[in-house]
Protein backbone atom coordinates (compact mmCIF):
# COMPACT_ATOMS: atom_id res chain seq x y z
CA UNK A 1 0.00 0.00 0.00
CA UNK A 2 3.24 2.41 0.85
CA UNK A 3 4.27 1.83 -2.39
CA UNK A 4 1.16 2.64 -4.07
CA UNK A 5 0.77 5.92 -2.62
CA UNK A 6 4.44 6.75 -3.13
CA UNK A 7 3.83 6.93 -6.76
CA UNK A 8 1.19 9.96 -5.84
CA UNK A 9 4.02 12.16 -4.48
CA UNK A 10 4.01 14.31 -7.80
CA UNK A 11 0.44 13.87 -8.73
CA UNK A 12 -2.12 16.67 -8.34
CA UNK A 13 -5.19 14.76 -6.15
CA UNK A 14 -7.94 14.10 -8.30
CA UNK A 15 -11.22 12.27 -7.22
CA UNK A 16 -12.41 9.26 -9.37
CA UNK A 17 -14.79 11.74 -11.46
CA UNK A 18 -12.00 14.44 -12.24
CA UNK A 19 -12.58 17.15 -9.41
CA UNK A 20 -9.42 18.18 -8.06
CA UNK A 21 -8.37 19.74 -4.78
CA UNK A 22 -5.45 21.00 -2.85
CA UNK A 23 -3.57 18.57 -0.04
CA UNK A 24 -1.37 20.60 2.11
CA UNK A 25 0.55 20.28 4.68
CA UNK A 26 0.37 21.41 8.03
CA UNK A 27 3.64 22.68 9.53
CA UNK A 28 5.34 24.11 12.76
CA UNK A 29 8.80 25.22 11.48
CA UNK A 30 11.20 25.75 8.15
CA UNK A 31 12.55 22.56 9.17
CA UNK A 32 9.00 20.58 8.29
CA UNK A 33 9.50 21.12 4.57
CA UNK A 34 11.44 18.48 3.59
CA UNK A 35 8.41 15.95 5.13
CA UNK A 36 6.17 18.48 3.17
CA UNK A 37 7.81 17.41 -0.17
CA UNK A 38 8.65 13.79 0.48
CA UNK A 39 4.85 13.59 1.00
CA UNK A 40 3.88 15.69 -2.09
CA UNK A 41 2.40 18.77 -0.32
CA UNK A 42 0.64 21.01 -2.52
CA UNK A 43 1.22 24.14 -0.75
CA UNK A 44 1.60 24.66 3.34
CA UNK A 45 -2.39 25.32 4.93
CA UNK A 46 -1.15 25.95 8.18
CA UNK A 47 2.06 27.34 8.83
CA UNK A 48 1.82 27.26 13.03
CA UNK A 49 3.91 30.35 14.03
CA UNK A 50 3.81 29.53 18.00
CA UNK A 51 6.75 27.11 17.44
CA UNK A 52 8.77 30.74 17.06
CA UNK A 53 8.13 31.73 19.96
CA UNK A 54 7.99 29.35 22.39
CA UNK A 55 10.95 27.67 24.34
CA UNK A 56 12.82 30.49 24.62
CA UNK A 57 13.13 33.47 27.10
CA UNK A 58 11.88 35.88 25.04
CA UNK A 59 10.17 37.47 21.90
CA UNK A 60 11.41 36.15 18.64
CA UNK A 61 12.88 39.65 16.81
CA UNK A 62 11.51 40.75 13.60
CA UNK A 63 15.14 39.80 11.88
CA UNK A 64 14.57 36.12 13.25
CA UNK A 65 11.06 35.64 12.14
CA UNK A 66 11.59 37.50 8.82
CA UNK A 67 14.44 34.97 8.26
CA UNK A 68 12.13 31.80 9.06
CA UNK A 69 9.23 33.22 7.28
CA UNK A 70 11.32 33.29 3.85
CA UNK A 71 13.02 29.99 3.92
CA UNK A 72 9.43 28.67 4.41
CA UNK A 73 8.09 30.94 1.57
CA UNK A 74 11.35 30.04 -0.77
CA UNK A 75 11.46 26.42 0.25
CA UNK A 76 8.19 26.03 -1.37
CA UNK A 77 8.65 27.46 -4.27
CA UNK A 78 5.30 29.53 -5.24
CA UNK A 79 3.20 27.16 -3.77
CA UNK A 80 0.59 28.87 -1.58
CA UNK A 81 1.70 29.14 1.94
CA UNK A 82 -0.98 30.09 4.64
CA UNK A 83 0.96 31.67 7.78
CA UNK A 84 -1.01 31.69 11.09
CA UNK A 85 -0.21 34.83 13.28
CA UNK A 86 0.39 33.91 16.73
CA UNK A 87 -2.39 31.88 18.42
CA UNK A 88 -0.47 31.74 21.52
CA UNK A 89 -2.93 31.14 25.30
CA UNK A 90 -4.98 27.93 25.82
CA UNK A 91 -2.66 25.08 25.76
CA UNK A 92 0.60 26.99 24.17
CA UNK A 93 1.60 29.26 27.20
CA UNK A 94 4.35 31.55 26.62
CA UNK A 95 6.18 31.89 30.26
CA UNK A 96 8.29 35.70 29.55
CA UNK A 97 4.75 37.01 28.72
CA UNK A 98 4.10 36.96 32.33
CA UNK A 99 0.37 36.73 31.56
CA UNK A 100 -1.90 36.13 34.53
CA UNK A 101 -3.57 32.54 35.19
CA UNK A 102 -6.48 32.27 33.92
CA UNK A 103 -9.97 29.97 35.04
CA UNK A 104 -10.60 28.90 31.70
CA UNK A 105 -7.46 29.78 29.45
CA UNK A 106 -9.18 28.20 25.99
CA UNK A 107 -12.09 31.04 26.44
CA UNK A 108 -9.66 33.85 27.35
CA UNK A 109 -6.81 35.84 26.87
CA UNK A 110 -5.23 34.58 23.51
CA UNK A 111 -4.56 34.43 20.39
CA UNK A 112 -5.92 37.56 18.06
CA UNK A 113 -7.20 39.01 21.34
CA UNK A 114 -3.63 39.26 22.40
CA UNK A 115 -2.25 40.58 19.22
CA UNK A 116 -4.86 43.17 19.15
CA UNK A 117 -4.24 44.49 22.44
CA UNK A 118 -0.26 43.88 23.00
CA UNK A 119 0.55 45.55 18.93
CA UNK A 120 4.28 45.67 19.36
CA UNK A 121 4.17 41.76 19.10
CA UNK A 122 1.71 41.57 16.22
CA UNK A 123 3.30 44.20 14.44
CA UNK A 124 6.53 42.80 14.95
CA UNK A 125 5.15 39.39 13.04
CA UNK A 126 3.33 41.41 11.02
CA UNK A 127 6.25 43.44 9.48
CA UNK A 128 8.31 40.11 9.56
CA UNK A 129 5.89 38.59 7.04
CA UNK A 130 5.50 41.65 5.03
CA UNK A 131 9.23 41.96 4.23
CA UNK A 132 9.13 37.99 3.52
CA UNK A 133 5.88 38.17 1.54
CA UNK A 134 7.91 38.69 -1.87
CA UNK A 135 10.27 35.05 -1.70
CA UNK A 136 6.67 33.39 -2.77
CA UNK A 137 3.14 32.54 -2.28
CA UNK A 138 2.18 34.06 1.18
CA UNK A 139 -1.17 34.04 2.46
CA UNK A 140 -2.22 35.27 6.11
CA UNK A 141 -4.37 33.90 8.43
CA UNK A 142 -5.52 35.53 11.76
CA UNK A 143 -6.66 32.33 14.27
CA UNK A 144 -9.30 32.37 16.52
CA UNK A 145 -11.62 35.30 15.01
CA UNK A 146 -14.93 35.59 16.88
CA UNK A 147 -16.48 38.75 15.08
CA UNK A 148 -15.89 40.92 11.97
CA UNK A 149 -14.73 43.68 14.79
CA UNK A 150 -11.71 41.39 15.13
CA UNK A 151 -11.20 40.88 11.63
CA UNK A 152 -11.31 44.75 10.63
CA UNK A 153 -8.92 45.57 13.07
CA UNK A 154 -6.47 42.72 11.90
CA UNK A 155 -6.79 43.81 8.73
CA UNK A 156 -6.47 47.37 8.98
CA UNK A 157 -3.06 47.30 11.47
CA UNK A 158 -2.03 45.45 8.84
CA UNK A 159 -2.74 47.68 5.92
CA UNK A 160 -1.01 50.07 7.91
CA UNK A 161 2.34 48.17 8.35
CA UNK A 162 1.79 47.68 4.55
CA UNK A 163 1.70 51.50 4.04
CA UNK A 164 4.39 52.55 6.24
CA UNK A 165 6.94 49.58 4.54
CA UNK A 166 6.05 50.75 1.32
CA UNK A 167 6.77 54.31 2.02
CA UNK A 168 9.91 53.31 3.39
CA UNK A 169 10.57 51.64 -0.05
CA UNK A 170 10.22 48.10 1.50
CA UNK A 171 9.26 45.79 -1.57
CA UNK A 172 6.17 44.13 -0.70
CA UNK A 173 3.90 41.77 -2.37
CA UNK A 174 0.88 43.18 -3.75
CA UNK A 175 -1.31 39.72 -3.55
CA UNK A 176 -1.05 38.46 -0.45
CA UNK A 177 -4.41 37.21 0.29
CA UNK A 178 -5.59 37.69 4.40
CA UNK A 179 -8.22 34.77 5.35
CA UNK A 180 -9.21 33.53 9.17
CA UNK A 181 -9.60 30.67 10.99
CA UNK A 182 -12.97 29.36 11.16
CA UNK A 183 -12.73 27.55 14.40
CA UNK A 184 -15.14 29.31 16.55
CA UNK A 185 -19.27 28.84 16.18
CA UNK A 186 -20.08 32.57 15.84
CA UNK A 187 -17.62 33.14 13.36
CA UNK A 188 -19.00 29.66 11.51
CA UNK A 189 -22.21 30.86 12.03
CA UNK A 190 -21.78 34.31 10.33
CA UNK A 191 -19.63 33.18 7.43
CA UNK A 192 -21.93 34.56 4.80
CA UNK A 193 -21.18 38.05 6.32
CA UNK A 194 -17.24 37.24 6.68
CA UNK A 195 -17.11 35.74 3.33
CA UNK A 196 -17.86 39.53 1.97
CA UNK A 197 -15.29 40.89 3.36
CA UNK A 198 -12.38 37.90 3.83
CA UNK A 199 -9.86 36.21 1.03
CA UNK A 200 -10.30 32.85 2.63
CA UNK A 201 -11.43 30.48 5.22
CA UNK A 202 -9.42 27.84 7.00
CA UNK A 203 -11.51 25.70 9.61
CA UNK A 204 -10.14 25.24 12.46
CA UNK A 205 -12.03 21.23 13.71
CA UNK A 206 -10.10 21.04 16.80
CA UNK A 207 -11.01 24.03 18.35
CA UNK A 208 -14.37 24.33 16.36
CA UNK A 209 -15.58 20.50 17.71
CA UNK A 210 -14.14 21.62 21.41
CA UNK A 211 -16.34 25.21 21.26
CA UNK A 212 -19.41 23.98 19.26
CA UNK A 213 -19.35 20.48 21.56
CA UNK A 214 -18.69 22.81 25.03
CA UNK A 215 -15.73 19.67 25.51
CA UNK A 216 -11.97 20.81 26.13
CA UNK A 217 -9.89 19.00 23.49
CA UNK A 218 -7.27 18.89 26.26
CA UNK A 219 -10.02 16.44 28.77
CA UNK A 220 -9.80 12.82 28.54
CA UNK A 221 -12.65 12.37 30.40
CA UNK A 222 -15.21 14.35 27.87
CA UNK A 223 -12.95 13.13 24.67
CA UNK A 224 -16.34 10.84 23.85
CA UNK A 225 -18.00 14.60 23.59
CA UNK A 226 -14.98 14.87 20.60
CA UNK A 227 -17.44 14.57 17.81
CA UNK A 228 -16.08 15.28 14.21
CA UNK A 229 -19.65 13.81 12.65
CA UNK A 230 -21.84 15.29 14.60
CA UNK A 231 -24.12 16.12 12.53
CA UNK A 232 -23.97 19.94 14.56
CA UNK A 233 -20.20 20.50 13.11
CA UNK A 234 -20.99 19.35 9.70
CA UNK A 235 -23.70 21.44 9.40
CA UNK A 236 -21.30 24.17 10.34
CA UNK A 237 -18.59 23.56 8.06
CA UNK A 238 -21.18 23.27 5.38
CA UNK A 239 -22.57 26.66 5.98
CA UNK A 240 -18.80 27.74 5.96
CA UNK A 241 -18.05 26.40 2.83
CA UNK A 242 -20.94 27.33 1.17
CA UNK A 243 -20.52 31.06 2.40
CA UNK A 244 -17.68 31.20 1.27
CA UNK A 245 -18.23 29.57 -2.74
CA UNK A 246 -21.49 32.61 -2.56
CA UNK A 247 -18.64 35.30 -2.63
CA UNK A 248 -16.00 33.33 -4.97
CA UNK A 249 -13.94 32.20 -1.97
CA UNK A 250 -12.03 29.55 -1.45
CA UNK A 251 -12.24 27.08 1.87
CA UNK A 252 -9.74 25.47 3.37
CA UNK A 253 -9.64 22.98 6.00
CA UNK A 254 -6.55 22.85 8.59
CA UNK A 255 -8.06 20.94 11.51
CA UNK A 256 -6.96 17.06 12.29
CA UNK A 257 -10.51 16.13 10.60
CA UNK A 258 -8.96 17.66 7.31
CA UNK A 259 -7.29 14.64 7.09
CA UNK A 260 -9.37 11.96 8.54
CA UNK A 261 -10.23 9.03 6.83
CA UNK A 262 -14.16 9.54 7.32
CA UNK A 263 -14.41 12.88 7.37
CA UNK A 264 -12.31 13.03 3.70
CA UNK A 265 -14.81 11.66 1.80
CA UNK A 266 -17.82 13.73 3.40
CA UNK A 267 -16.01 17.11 3.04
CA UNK A 268 -15.06 16.06 -0.51
CA UNK A 269 -18.82 15.81 -1.03
CA UNK A 270 -19.25 19.56 0.88
CA UNK A 271 -17.08 21.05 -1.93
CA UNK A 272 -13.79 21.56 0.58
CA UNK A 273 -11.11 23.09 -1.67
CA UNK A 274 -8.23 22.40 -0.09
CA UNK A 275 -7.27 19.78 3.23
CA UNK A 276 -4.28 20.57 5.15
CA UNK A 277 -3.21 17.19 7.02
CA UNK A 278 -0.14 16.67 8.82
CA UNK A 279 2.35 15.77 5.99
CA UNK A 280 2.18 11.78 6.95
CA UNK A 281 -1.58 11.95 5.86
CA UNK A 282 -1.07 13.57 2.54
CA UNK A 283 -1.01 10.50 0.36
CA UNK A 284 -2.60 8.30 2.07
CA UNK A 285 -5.72 10.91 1.36
CA UNK A 286 -4.54 11.43 -2.21
CA UNK A 287 -4.81 7.76 -2.88
CA UNK A 288 -8.76 7.59 -1.27
CA UNK A 289 -9.58 10.88 -2.91
CA UNK A 290 -8.82 9.37 -5.89
CA UNK A 291 -10.91 6.52 -5.52
CA UNK A 292 -13.90 8.81 -4.63
CA UNK A 293 -16.45 9.92 -7.45
CA UNK A 294 -17.30 13.70 -5.53
CA UNK A 295 -20.22 13.88 -7.16
CA UNK A 296 -21.50 10.75 -5.35
CA UNK A 297 -19.65 12.22 -1.98
CA UNK A 298 -21.89 15.16 -2.70
CA UNK A 299 -25.38 12.80 -2.14
CA UNK A 300 -23.50 11.29 0.56
CA UNK A 301 -22.86 14.43 2.13
CA UNK A 302 -26.46 15.83 1.77
CA UNK A 303 -27.70 12.34 3.13
CA UNK A 304 -25.64 12.27 6.43
CA UNK A 305 -26.27 16.25 6.90
CA UNK A 306 -29.66 14.98 7.86
CA UNK A 307 -28.99 12.19 10.24
CA UNK A 308 -29.13 12.19 14.05
CA UNK A 309 -25.32 11.36 15.68
CA UNK A 310 -21.48 11.01 15.05
CA UNK A 311 -22.07 7.26 15.08
CA UNK A 312 -24.84 7.15 12.56
CA UNK A 313 -22.78 9.74 10.66
CA UNK A 314 -20.04 7.46 10.33
CA UNK A 315 -21.63 4.17 9.89
CA UNK A 316 -22.74 5.64 7.01
CA UNK A 317 -19.53 6.40 5.15
CA UNK A 318 -18.55 3.26 6.00
CA UNK A 319 -20.61 1.48 4.08
CA UNK A 320 -20.79 4.07 1.33
CA UNK A 321 -16.93 4.09 0.74
CA UNK A 322 -16.77 0.04 1.46
CA UNK A 323 -14.71 0.65 4.25
CA UNK A 324 -16.26 -2.53 5.52
C1 LIG B 1 -7.56 24.09 14.96
O1 LIG B 1 -8.00 24.67 15.96
O2 LIG B 1 -8.22 23.26 14.32
C2 LIG B 1 -6.21 24.37 14.48
C3 LIG B 1 -5.79 23.91 13.32
O3 LIG B 1 -5.40 25.10 15.27
P1 LIG B 1 -4.65 24.55 16.57
O4 LIG B 1 -4.76 23.05 16.56
O5 LIG B 1 -3.27 25.06 16.43
O6 LIG B 1 -5.43 25.20 17.65
MG1 LIG C 1 -7.05 26.36 16.89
Amino acid sequence: QKAEWAKLVNEPTVSKDGEHVELAANIGTPNDLEGVKNNGGEGVGLYRTEFLYMGRDELPTEEEQFKAYKAVLEGMEGKPVVVRTLDIGGDKELPYLNLPKEMNPFLGYRAIRLCLDEQDIFRTQLRALLKASTFGNLKIMFPMISNLDEFRAAKAVLEEEKKALLENGVEVSDHIEVGIMVEIPSTAVMADVFAKEVDFFSIGTNDLIQYTMAADRMNERVSYLYQPYNPAILRLVKMVIDAAHKEGKWAGMCGEMAGDEIAVPILLGLGLDEFSMSATSILRARSQISNLSKAEMKEMAEHVLTLDTNDAVQEVVKKATSME
